[in-house]
């Protein structure tokens, strides 16, 4: 009797002095390694789309313009985020129409803007605008200061949609990106033209990839709180307080 009372109460000292153990690891690896905030950057977005591009998507797509133009920024954003944790957010939709002869793709970025009423500000940080017209010796323009871009709806038999590399590429130059002009650099700055036998035409190889390079990554990376808001959450939160999945 007093031998199994004297192994009971061992086993109980065992067990407490288990359970202190564990709870000494437990509250010494937090303290060697607390939650880390991870901050992210919320772009609020206004995209803005005309009558050409409305005819477009529902011609070539079959999709309400703003299901397309949602589409589009759903990927970019995904592609932004993945890299630099950039979220793009739709605020809102408008429609516009660029009055013709716009000489210069600026020309038509200062239209909408007009028409808009456009103004980076905490609410509406990155204009958007698409088009389903053929800009003038581009597909697509950004303006740094004004915060704003214009892309063109583009597709082609060989590879599809490509309006979603030139909308990333316009918002590269958001973020300080140049151009680059090299032969074979996979990079989505990269306007060398590359000729595609099937299309029997050339193209720019922005339009081809969604990579960045690595000095593209960098200045992005360099510069992603110049634009939008930045968030911060742990990293156990972070998926539940970001709002734009639920948003876009
Ligand atoms: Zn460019
Ligand atoms: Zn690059």
């Amino acid at each position: 009797m007093v031998w199994r009372n004297l192994m009971e109460s061992t086993q109980k000292l065992a067990t407490r002095f288990i359970l202190l153990l564990l709870l000494c690891v437990l509250g010494l690896s937090g303290f060697a390694s607390p939650a880390s905030a991870i901050s992210y950057q919320t772009v609020n977005c206004v995209v803005a789309y005309d009558e050409a591009f409305e005819d477009r998507s529902w011609e070539s797509y079959c999709y309400h313009p703003e299901t397309l133009a949602r589409v589009i920024v759903e990927d970019v954003s995904y592609r932004f985020s993945q890299e630099f944790r950039i979220y793009l957010r739709i605020v809102e939709f408008v429609m516009w129409e660029p009055y013709l002869p716009h000489v210069r793709p600026e020309d038509w970025i200062y239209c909408c803007i007009q028409q808009t009423g456009f103004r980076s500000c905490i609410l509406t940080n990155v204009l958007i605008a698409f088009t389903g017209e053929d800009l003038p010796g581009a597909m697509g323009c950004a303006d740094r200061e004004k915060k704003a871009v214009i892309v063109e709806e583009f597709w082609t038999q060989t590879f599809g949609q490509h309006t979603d590399n030139i909308l990333q590429h316009e918002l590269g130059h958001l973020y300080d990106c140049d151009h680059h002009n090299e032969k074979d650099l996979d990079c989505n700055m990269n306007v060398y033209y590359k000729w595609i036998w099937a299309e029997w035409a050339s193209f720019p190889i922005e339009l081809l990839t969604e990579n960045w390079c690595e000095v593209c990554e960098g200045i992005i990376m360099a510069n992603r709180t110049t634009i939008g808001q930045t968030m911060t959450g742990s990293s156990g939160s972070r998926y539940r307080t970001i709002p734009i999945g639920a948003a876009i």
